[in-house]
């Protein structure tokens, strides 16, 4: 079978190239080997897809390559996905900090992704795993359905994160089997690890969530963490995850909002133990915990000025350094992928290889914590679906 164009890959990206490319009048194939198109826009946002962000802009991606987003996401903003949400009768709300999340599921968005792929003309083949890619002057596709031959081939498979939802290294081996550099690839937006010394205290807070500033590497989130059985998360963490390397600390603030100095010394004259002081501000159990593992407490007007200098640093600048992540079975995305510098950023088209297209979260782009990995996903797709 001739197309026009085959997309491998019915994810968030694979899909919004398809409906534009369709839309074009071009005949299109969407290649998925899972059963069911869109499985992690099904699992997103705990079930309720976190399908953009109101703030989106370059600075909320990492890449080797700071710029290279900006293209695809001014070309298709948050506000045209908004107005193709709205266009299909989705609720949608705000939760915090300009993220959008469907009121009832993400299933809706799967449905009007197909709905749109219905409209234009796309066919959508499930269940259909890929053998082999050639290419002479076209594409050559041996799957299990048998060949297609089409001029454009776009990939869209995604990144490692979650290998049990179908997750595969296939856009990064295609990459290399055309000559093509892929960066170093980590799980990002992910729970971090740490030694026993640390596990322990963690698991003894588990359950407890703090505001708190998670600083690494000079980027700071303000956000929650939470302690877990396992080591640290919460979405302040999730987001440093992305920038941590091994062997680097990272510094909490659990007092973001106040000077912990000023707030000591102005309850000196009361003389109550430093934990009864500090219970006003932080969670009970993390105080006590604080205080078996640091230093027994003692009345606050005990303390020299040094003391509660230390207590307050302590809080402000607590390091700590994770041992390793939860790793891709738990991560959200993958940092890092197919080098920016192999594509073009008008229309993610290879430079060397004419009409291999790569989008979505294959690409050495990766979003922050909420809605900008769909966004991202969302505008690489229509960039290459107005030229595949
Ligand atoms: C638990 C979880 C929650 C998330 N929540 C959010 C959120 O709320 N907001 C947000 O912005 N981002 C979220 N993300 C990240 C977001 O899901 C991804 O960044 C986004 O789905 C990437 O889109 P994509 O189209 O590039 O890849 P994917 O959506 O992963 O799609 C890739 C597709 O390719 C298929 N595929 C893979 N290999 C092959 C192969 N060899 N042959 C054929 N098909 C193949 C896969 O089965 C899949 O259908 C979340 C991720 C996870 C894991």
């Amino acid at each position: 079978m001739n197309y026009d164009i085959v997309i491998i890959g019915a994810g968030a990206a694979g899909l919004m190239c398809a409906i534009e490319a369709g839309k074009r009048g071009r005949s299109v194939l969407v290649l998925e080997h899972n059963a069911k198109i869109g499985e992690k826009i099904r699992i997103s946002g705990g079930g309720r897809c976190n399908f953009t962000n109101l703030q989106a802009d370059h600075a909320n991606y990492l890449s080797a390559n700071e710029h290279f987003c900006k293209s695809a996401l001014a070309r298709y903003s948050t506000r045209d996905f908004i107005a193709l949400v709205e266009k299909h009768g989705i609720a949608y709300h705000e939760k915090t900090l300009g993220q959008l999340f469907c009121n009832q599921s993400s299933q809706q968005i799967i449905e009007m992704l197909r709905r749109e792929c219905t409209e234009a003309g796309v066919t959508i083949e499930t269940s259909c795993a890929l053998n082999a890619v050639r290419k002479s002057e076209k594409f050559e596709l041996e799957t299990a359905r048998g060949r297609y031959v089409s001029g454009s081939l776009v990939i869209a498979t995604g990144g490692l994160s979650i290998p049990q939802l179908g997750a595969t290294n296939f856009a990064y081996s295609l990459a290399k089997q055309f000559g093509l550099k892929v960066t170093s690839l980590r799980p990002g937006l992910v729970p971090l690890t740490f030694d026993a010394e640390d596990l322990q205290f963690f698991r003894s807070l588990s359950g407890i969530a703090l505001d708190a500033g998670v600083n690494c590497r000079g980027v700071e989130f303000r956000e929650h963490i939470l302690f877990t059985h396992r080591g640290l998360s919460g979405p302040a963490i999730l987001q440093i995850s992305s920038y941590w390397r091994e062997e680097e600390p990272i510094t909490l603030n659990v007092l973001p909002d106040m000077d912990g100095l000023d707030f000591l010394l102005s309850k000196r004259e009361t003389g109550k133990e430093i934990i009864a002081v500090l219970n006003r501000v932080l969670p009970h159990r993390f105080v006590r915990g604080w205080f078996e593992r640091f230093g027994g407490s003692k009345p606050v007007n005990w303390y020299s000025n040094r003391e509660l200098e230390e207590v307050a640093r302590s809080l402000h600048q607590w390091k700590v350094t994770p041992t390793g992540t939860e790793g891709f079975g738990k991560a959200e995305v993958t940092t890092g992928g197919i080098d920016t510098d192999e594509l073009s950023s008008k229309t993610m088209e290879a430079k060397n290889v004419r009409g291999l297209y790569f989008v979505g979260e294959c690409v050495d782009v990766t979003g922050w914590l909420g809605g900008y990995n769909f966004q991202w996903a969302w505008a690489s797709g229509w960039v290459a679906g107005q030229f595949a």
